[in-house]
């Protein structure tokens, strides 16, 4: 496969004429945040931060759904991968994630049935398969996965005969653990909250002792200002979500500042 237009992404001259034109019209200061993960491993990857005049400041917020998972939802996946006959799907960086116990890592290597996919629709095959069991997805996220969450509660419910049940986390934050910023599932669906069906209510959990994964998430402090970062929190050894994710705020700047 032949890829187009990588040569005119990376003229330098354009992107000297650009870098210039930001100089001159930049006069007051700024703060702005990206919001994607991925977009903040492109803005490392390509030096932009380094070219961007003094008064622009760039800060990296949610990153990746599972850096805005909060504790005691990341407490109910590990519960619900010790249910008898329940199978727990997830997407992939979420079985790293340490809960306040345990992670759905650790509950797999002791023999639970928790199995990674990369979509909703995935676990809904997995529950055409396995009839006789219940099959729970961690519906982790926010505005750009809650769409197709959304289609597979509707595939669900719609003409697409569901030989399975399709239990879903109704809890899906927005920002971590900021007051009234999480979703849940309309009264209409309830049938579909894993946490209504088997009577889930874990308790809120605060972050790892030092951890500020929220302050970055809401760009109130970067990674280096955390106490952890680079000593006791590394890839190898992650303490919060946020270096968990390779799309994660403190992963970023670990790997690129
Ligand atoms: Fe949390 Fe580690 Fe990031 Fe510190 S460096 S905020 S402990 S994830």
């Amino acid at each position: 496969m032949v890829l187009k237009y990588i040569e005119e992404y990376r003229d330098g001259t354009l992107a000297r004429a650009i870098i210039k034109k930001i100089q001159a019209v930049s006069k007051k200061k700024l703060r702005l945040m990206e919001v994607c993960g991925t977009h903040t491993m492109s803005i490392f990857r390509h030096g932009i931060r380094s070219v961007l005049p003094e008064g622009i400041t760039l800060l990296s917020g949610p990153g990746c759904p599972v850096c805005v998972t909060a504790q005691k939802d990341i407490d109910a996946f590990v519960e619900f991968s010790r249910i008898d006959n329940v199978i727990v799907t997830t997407f992939g960086d979420l079985i790293k994630v340490l809960g306040s116990s345990s992670s759905l890592g650790k509950e797999k290597a002791a023999g639970a049935d928790v199995r990674i996919v990369y979509s909703v629709f995935d676990a809904i095959n997995i529950a055409r398969e396995n009839k006789e069991k219940e099959v729970v997805f961690c519906g982790v996220g926010f505005e750009t996965t809650i769409p197709t969450i959304a289609a597979g509660i509707l595939m669900g419910i719609g003409d697409i005969p569901l030989i399975g049940d399709i239990p879903l986390i109704g809890d899906i934050p927005l920002i971590g653990d900021i007051p009234l910023s999480g979703m849940s599932l309309k009264k209409e669906y309830e049938k579909f909250d894993a946490a209504i069906k088997f009577g889930m209510d874990m308790p809120d959990m605060p972050e790892p002792k030092g951890c500020a994964c929220g302050e970055i998430l809401m760009g109130l402090k970067t990674p280096e200002q955390c106490g952890l970062y680079k000593k006791k929190c590394t890839p190898m050894t992650p303490v919060g979500p946020c270096m968990v994710s390779s799309e994660g705020s403190c992963a970023a700047f670990y790997r690129y500042s």
